[in-house]
C-alpha cells in the first residue's frame, strides 16, 4: 500500500480548504467552518490562527445574531492587502484590476484598443495601467499573481498566445511581455476569455453548484469555457472550447481563422452586421444598434437577429447533446444576442438537442457580467495561493 498523505500535506490541504472557503463565501464563523470542513473546533482554530499569523485572514467579533450563549468568531479573507492583477484583452478594450482576496475588485482601469494595436504596443499600456494602482494601494499590500484573460489561442504551458484571429496576434508571449513591463516578481498566467470567465461564474457566479456549465463568450469571435464533472476542460494543449470555430455550412463564409463556414460566421459580429446591411460597422456599439434598431422595428435589423438567434440556438442544440450541460451561459456579445432573440434560441434548441440532454438545461446570462473575465483572470493567480497558502503569504 503507497504510504498515505504526511501530517504536513494534511495540514496544507486543510489550511487550502480553509482559505478557499472564505475566499469564495466570504466571512465565515468557526462554527460553519468546522461544517463545512468537517474538522473539530480546536483544528479549525489552530489553522485560522496559522492564516492570521501570515495576514491572510483577521478573526472578527461577529454581528449580533440575538441568540444566547457566546457567538463564534468570524473569519474574513484580508482582501484588501491580498491582492492579485487581472488583466482582460479584449477586441476593442484593455482592462485591468486590482482583486482582492474574496474576488473582491478593488480598483480598475479601462483603455480604448484600436484593433491592430500590436503586444509590443499594448503591453507598456497594460503595465502603465498596473503601475498607477500600485501607486494608489494602501498599507501593505501583497500581490500573489498576475491573470491575463485574452481573446486568443493560448498554449497552457507557458501562457503563448498561438492565435487571436479578431486582433491579429499569432505566436505572441503576451505573458513574458507585461511581466517584462511590469519587472514583476510574481507569475503571470495567460488564459482565454472564455475559459477564465467560465471558471469564474462557476466559482462565485451564476454557476456556483453546477458541475456540467457551458459558458458562450462573444465578442468578434466566439469562444466557449468548458466545465464538465466539476473541472475545466481545455483539451490536450489548452486550445479546445473553440466552438465558433465548429464548422456549420460547408464551403459558408469566409472566416478570420482562414477556414470558411465556421459558427461564429453566422453569430459573432462580422455575420450579424453583414446580414443586417451594415459590413462597415463595427464594435459592440454597432451591434448593439443593430439589437436596437430589430427593436424599433426595423426590418432588416430584426430578420439578421432573428437569424442569428436561430444560428446560435443551432450550435448550442450541438453543444448540449455533446456536453449535456446544466447551465449554458450566454457573455459578452452573446448575451446581447440571448436577450435579443431568445425566442429562436429556445425553438431551435428545441428541434435540434436531444430530449434527454435538454431535461435539465438552463440557459443564464452571466452573473458577474463583464467582470467575470477580471474576477476569473484573478482567480488564476489566488489558486496558487489557495494550494499553499503559507508558502505564498
Ligand atoms: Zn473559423
Amino acid at each position: 500500500m503507497p504510504p498515505g498523505p504526511s501530517q504536513e500535506e494534511i495540514r496544507r490541504q486543510n489550511l487550502g480548504a480553509l482559505l478557499r472557503h472564505v475566499h469564495v463565501h466570504g466571512a465565515t464563523s468557526r462554527a460553519e467552518l468546522t461544517t463545512a470542513l468537517g474538522l473539530n473546533r480546536s483544528t479549525i482554530g489552530a489553522l485560522t490562527a496559522d492564516l492570521a499569523a501570515a495576514g491572510l485572514v483577521s478573526e472578527g467579533a461577529p454581528k449580533e445574531t440575538g441568540r444566547a450563549g457566546r457567538p463564534s468568531p468570524v473569519v474574513r479573507p484580508e482582501s484588501t492587502r491580498i491582492h492579485a492583477y487581472a488583466y482582460s484583452i479584449e477586441v476593442d478594450r484593455l482592462r485591468a484590476a486590482r482583486v482582492g482576496l474574496g474576488g473582491v475588485v478593488l480598483d480598475r482601469r479601462e483603455l480604448d484598443r484600436p484593433r491592430g494595436l500590436l503586444v509590443a504596443e499594448a503591453a507598456p499600456l497594460l503595465a502603465g495601467a498596473v503601475k498607477e494602482m500600485q501607486q494608489q494601494v494602501p498599507g501593505d499590500p501583497v500581490c500573489v499573481g498576475i491573470g491575463v484573460a485574452v481573446c486568443g489561442m493560448v498554449r497552457r504551458d507557458d501562457g503563448l498566445v498561438r492565435l487571436a484571429p479578431t486582433t491579429g496576434w499569432v505566436d505572441e508571449p503576451v505573458g513574458a511581455a507585461l511581466g517584462a513591463e511590469l519587472g514583476a516578481d510574481v507569475p503571470v498566467t495567460v488564459r482565454n476569455v472564455a475559459d477564465v470567465a467560465a471558471f469564474a461564474e462557476h466559482a462565485r457566479g451564476v454557476a456556483a453548484g453546477c458541475d456540467n456549465v457551458v459558458y458562450l463568450y462573444g465578442d468578434v469571435g466566439v469562444g466557449a469555457g468548458i466545465i464538465a464533472g466539476g473541472r475545466r476542460v481545455t483539451g490536450h494543449g489548452g486550445y479546445g472550447g473553440e466552438v465558433g470555430h465548429m464548422k456549420v455550412v460547408r464551403d459558408g463564409e469566409r472566416c478570420e481563422c482562414g477556414s470558411r463556414g465556421c459558427w461564429e460566421t453566422q453569430i459573432g459580429e462580422h455575420g450579424l452586421l453583414r446580414n443586417a446591411g451594415r459590413s462597415d460597422a463595427q464594435g459592440r456599439e454597432a451591434l448593439l444598434a443593430v439589437f436596437d434598431a430589430a427593436d424599433r422595428g426595423d426590418a432588416r435589423a430584426g430578420a439578421a437577429v432573428r437569424q442569428a438567434g436561430d444560428w446560435l440556438g443551432f450550435g448550442v442544440a450541438n453543444l448540449v447533446n455533446i456536453f449535456n450541460p446544466e447551465m449554458v451561459i450566454f457573455g459578452g456579445t452573446m448575451r446581447d444576442l440571448y436577450l435579443a432573440a431568445a425566442a429562436q434560441i429556445r425553438s431551435r434548441l428545441n428541434a435540434n438537442a436531444l430530449p434527454a440532454c435538454l431535461e435539465h438545461v438552463r440557459l443564464r446570462t452571466p452573473k458577474l457580467g463583464d467582470d467575470a473575465a477580471l474576477i476569473g483572470a484573478a482567480e488564476l493567480a489566488f489558486e496558487r495561493l489557495l494550494a499553499d497558502p503559507l508558502d505564498n503569504g
